[in-house]
C-alpha cells in the first residue's frame, strides 16, 4: 500500500465560519491564507484540492481560477456554508443541485468532490450526492463522541471498506479523515482543526507520527483564516473569549506547523498526492 498524503483547503472567508455567522462586518478577506496554503504546497510539489462555497463564487473567483490554472482541483463545499445533515436530504439535494450549477458554468465540467460544512454528513446526504454524480465525500470525521463541535459519524449502511479509511458504495466512495489521541479527546481529528491547530507541536507530532505509522492515508484540511496575517479590528465586542482565539491566535505558528508536517510526511516516507490516487490504488 503506497503512503498517500493530501492537501486540501476549505475556501471561506471570516463571515462563513461558524462562529462569526452574521458577525462579520468590517473584517478583511482572509484569502492571503488561501494563497499561501497553495505557495506552499507548489514549494514542496503537491497539488491542493479547494473545498470552495459556491454562493461565494464570484467573491473567491480570482483565487479558484488560480489554483484550477495551476492543476490544483476545486471540490464543493456547499451552495451556503450550512450543515448538510442538519438540511434533511430533500433540502440538501437542492442546495447541491444550485452549486453544481455554478461550479458547471464555472469550471465547464460537474464537481466530483464534496466536503460537507461543519463535517456534518449523514447516510442520506452521502446517498444524495451518489444520485448527483459526485465520486467522493471527504467529510467523515471518525471520533469519539467528546468533541462537541463534531457530529457522530455516518453509519454508511451499505458501504464496503475498499482500502483503509476508503469507503465504496455502487462506485460512490467516502474517505474518513484521520483521526488519533490528541489531548484528552479520545480519537479526535488528525487533520487539521482545532486540536492539531492549538495543542503543543509536541503532543501534534507524537499524535501524527503514530497515525502515519498504520500508512493510512492522511488528510490535511485547511481553511484561509488560519494562516491569514489581516489586521483584524477589535473583535471583543462581537465575540466571547473562545472565539476570538479561534478567529485571531497563532496565523504565524500555524504556518510554520504545515511545514513541519510536510516534513515530517516526507520523513515518514508518505507521497503527496490527490483523491484519483487514492482511488487508483
Ligand atoms: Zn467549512
Amino acid at each position: 500500500m503506497k503512503k498517500i498524503a493530501i492537501f486540501t483547503m476549505d475556501v471561506e472567508d471570516f463571515g462563513d465560519t461558524f462562529c462569526l455567522q452574521g458577525k462579520s462586518e468590517g473584517l478583511p478577506s482572509a484569502e492571503d491564507g488561501a494563497y499561501f496554503f497553495l505557495e506552499e504546497c507548489e514549494a514542496h510539489g503537491a497539488k491542493a484540492t479547494l473545498f470552495a462555497v459556491m454562493e461565494h463564487y464570484e467573491r473567491d473567483k480570482a483565487l479558484l481560477q488560480y489554483a484550477k490554472m495551476h492543476g490544483h482541483h476545486i471540490g464543493v463545499h456547499g451552495y451556503r456554508h450550512a450543515r448538510p445533515s442538519e438540511m434533511g436530504r430533500e433540502a440538501f439535494g437542492k442546495e447541491l443541485s444550485k452549486a453544481k450549477e455554478v461550479y458547471r458554468e464555472a469550471f465547464l465540467e460537474d464537481p466530483k468532490f464534496f466536503r460537507a460544512p461543519g463535517w456534518a454528513i449523514d447516510d442520506e446526504c452521502l446517498e444524495e450526492l451518489k444520485e448527483q454524480g459526485f465520486l467522493l465525500d471527504n467529510s467523515r470525521v471518525p471520533h469519539s463522541g467528546k468533541y462537541p463541535m463534531y457530529v457522530k459519524a455516518a453509519p454508511l449502511e451499505g458501504y464496503k471498506e475498499v482500502s483503509p479509511n476508503l469507503h465504496e458504495k455502487d462506485g460512490f466512495f467516502t474517505l474518513d479523515m484521520p483521526s488519533g489521541r490528541l489531548l484528552w479527546y479520545q480519537q479526535a481529528p488528525l487533520g487539521g482543526g482545532v486540536l492539531i491547530r492549538f495543542a503543543s507541536w509536541l503532543s501534534v507530532r507524537q499524535n501524527l507520527k503514530a497515525y502515519l505509522k498504520t500508512g493510512k492515508p492522511f488528510v490535511f484540511a485547511a481553511h484561509p483564516l488560519e494562516f491569514s496575517l489581516a489586521k483584524l479590528p477589535d473583535l471583543r465586542k462581537r465575540l466571547n473569549f473562545h472565539e476570538r482565539y479561534y478567529v485571531a491566535a497563532r496565523h504565524k505558528g500555524y504556518r510554520r506547523r504545515l511545514r513541519k508536517i510536510f516534513r515530517l510526511l516526507k520523513k515518514m516516507g508518505y507521497a503527496l498526492g490527490m483523491y484519483e490516487d487514492l482511488l487508483k490504488e
